[in-house]
């Protein structure tokens, strides 16, 4: 029996061959230095932020060097399945604003000519590919069971040897052609495994882009190829797709370094040129003192959905994870406050090569910086979507008062340094309840009164204010000018520097008056600007606030 009649009768009815699909798929042509990279999940359907912060740095580094992203659906381990995980993914990516150029649409639909994008959907492919290893004696048919192969492991463990099948425990190897194909024709199941030309005590190098230089021992792992359902493992989809796929860099998590040997292998066995690969380490959780990766199970931040429900702005988590990848972008951001991701030159070389802290107050903050540059017609927009999932009672009130409250978040917003009040969408609320009369049911101690606390004087104060010197039309000049001859009129000092020259003479100073008619209105201490606040509430509104007769 010739190879090549080995190899037919152990992978029947394939089409093609491997020539069939090199021809099929040609090298692309891009210019010198562009990436091609891929994301390629398996349909579990959930994007965690590990997973975003890896898409993100493939699409970024292809984009910028006008190379290829493309998604790749890694569906050979059909247990892991889950309903509609394709849209999910997809869904998900696109609310980063993470999409792809070729590849995977949707469950039914793909872009690009290097489909099939699915890999249950490639099984002649990889079957073609594994019959050149069994042609040219580089593969063989294996038929231990999980109870056999336990056995080997077992006795492995208990004289200390390395785990594995491997050498003279990979006992399928040593099968001839024909002791093989009786054992098949009498029924015997079987997987198709690589015969490994690597030696244990020989060490390959691995030039990983982020990592650098790793060595490791080359692998001499009798790895499975095909599965007894025809369909690859891991490592083998891997080798043919990203070769097929003309990938040129394979930016993954570091969970894979350890398999990197296999996968150096697979390419010098085909005698293909093998992609760069490029590591992610994970993102890092510190707790009680120790660093540990941040976890599905452990961590709500680790979920995409917290984000949301928080109402934190895709924009942010981007800025966020650009910081994490290039510590460098942050100084960038800062020079170019208005810049945009797309306009940093992210390199890999300045990708942490070990596990980066996860820091949600970082995200807090690039959530509230990048929210106060917002336009006010766009908080509110954003505000009224995040509300109308999470809170229709205050969706509603955006809705009614519109125009008012778009005011309310145009207060010292369009300035060299806007006010920072509202962290996330789901803050709005919590910032503004007192400008609704709707929300605003106060009990008396929830008045923030500060130096003038008597019943009495605050009540003079209101009516005095509202009677001699509020006026619906005048400009904030004017009105500080009124709120000073309010407060000498009381016996506090016009101006600050005033009493704190001659802190005698005075009750206090306008300081103490304003605060007055602040909290009478709002409860709060600290508010945005009075003005402001008054203007939007208008006459009637403040005169019911301050308790006074309309
Ligand atoms: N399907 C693999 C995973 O989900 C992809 C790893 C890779 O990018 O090669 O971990």
């Amino acid at each position: 029996m010739t190879n090549k009649e080995y190899a037919d009768f152990l992978l029947p009815n394939v089409e093609h061959d491997m020539d069939y699909y090199e021809k099929k798929y040609p090298y692309r042509d891009l210019k010198e230095g562009a990436i091609v990279t891929r994301y390629a999940p398996s349909p579990t359907g959930f994007v965690h932020m590990g997973a975003l912060y890896a898409a993100f740095i493939e699409r970024k580094m292809a984009r910028q060097t006008d190379g290829v992203f493309f998604l790749r659906i890694e569906d050979t381990d059909k247990k892991r399945e889950v309903e509609n995980g394709i849209e999910s993914i997809v869904r998900d990516l696109n609310n980063f604003g993470i999409t792809f150029d070729e590849g995977v649409v949707n469950e039914t639909e793909e872009k690009g000519i290097y489909g099939p994008y699915i890999q249950s959907k490639r099984k002649d492919i990889y079957q073609a590919f594994a019959k050149y290893l069994i042609e040219q004696d580089l593969a063989y048919p294996a038929f231990e069971t999980e109870e056999e192969l336990k056995e080997i492991r077992e006795h492995q463990e208990l004289v200390k040897d390395r785990i594995g099948y491997y050498g003279d425990f990979a006992k399928s190897r040593f099968f001839t052609k024909e002791e093989a194909v009786e054992k098949i024709k009498n029924g015997a199941p079987y997987i198709i495994r690589l015969k490994s030309p690597g030696d244990f005590n020989k060490k390959i190098v691995l030039n990983d882009a982020i990592k650098g230089k790793i060595e490791m021992p080359e692998n001499d792992m009798d790895i499975v190829i095909i599965k007894s359902d025809g369909l690859p493992t891991y490592h083998f989809a891997h080798l043919v797709d990203d070769h097929l796929m003309r990938t040129t860099h394979v930016i993954r998590g570091d969970e894979w370094v350890s398999s990197a040997p296999i996968h150096l292998q697979l390419f010098q066995v085909f005698g293909f040129k093998a992609p760069k690969y490029a590591h992610i380490s994970p993102l890092m959780k510190e707790e009680n003192g120790a660093r540990r990766k941040l976890s599905k199970r452990k961590d709500p931040e680790m979920a995409v959905s917290y984000y949301h429900e928080k109402g934190i702005p895709n924009e942010a988590i981007l800025l966020y994870l650009a910081t994490v990848a290039n510590s460098n972008f942050e100084g960038w951001l800062d020079a170019n406050p208005t810049g945009k991701i797309d306009d940093f030159k992210m390199d890999f070389k300045k990708i942490s090569p070990s596990g980066s802290l996860f820091d949600l107050e970082k995200i807090l903050n690039l959530s509230k910086n990048f929210i106060s540059r917002l336009k006010a017609e766009e908080v509110y927009e954003r505000g009224l979507a995040w509300a109308e999932e999470y809170d229709s009672e205050f969706a509603d009130l955006l809705k009614k008062y519109k125009e008012y409250s778009i005011g309310i978040f145009d207060i010292e917003r369009n300035k060299k340094k806007p006010r920072k009040d509202y962290t996330c969408f789901s803050d709005l609320k919590n910032q503004i309840w007192y400008m609704y009369d709707e929300l605003y049911h106060p009990n008396k101690e929830d008045f923030e009164y500060q130096n003038i606390k008597d019943p009495k004087e605050i009540e003079t104060i209101l009516s005095t204010y509202m009677e001699k010197y509020y006026s619906e039309e005048e400009d904030e000049q004017t009105w500080f000018g009124h709120m000073k001859d309010l407060a000498a009129e009381f016996g506090y000092a016009r101006e600050v520097k005033e009493y704190k020259n001659n802190p005698d003479q005075y009750k206090g100073h306008i300081g103490d008056i304003s605060m007055v008619l602040r909290v009478a209105l709002t409860t709060k201490s600290m508010t945005p600007n009075l003005y402001d606040i008054m203007k939007l509430f208008g006459r009637d509104r403040m005169m019911e606030r301050y308790g006074l007769k309309k």
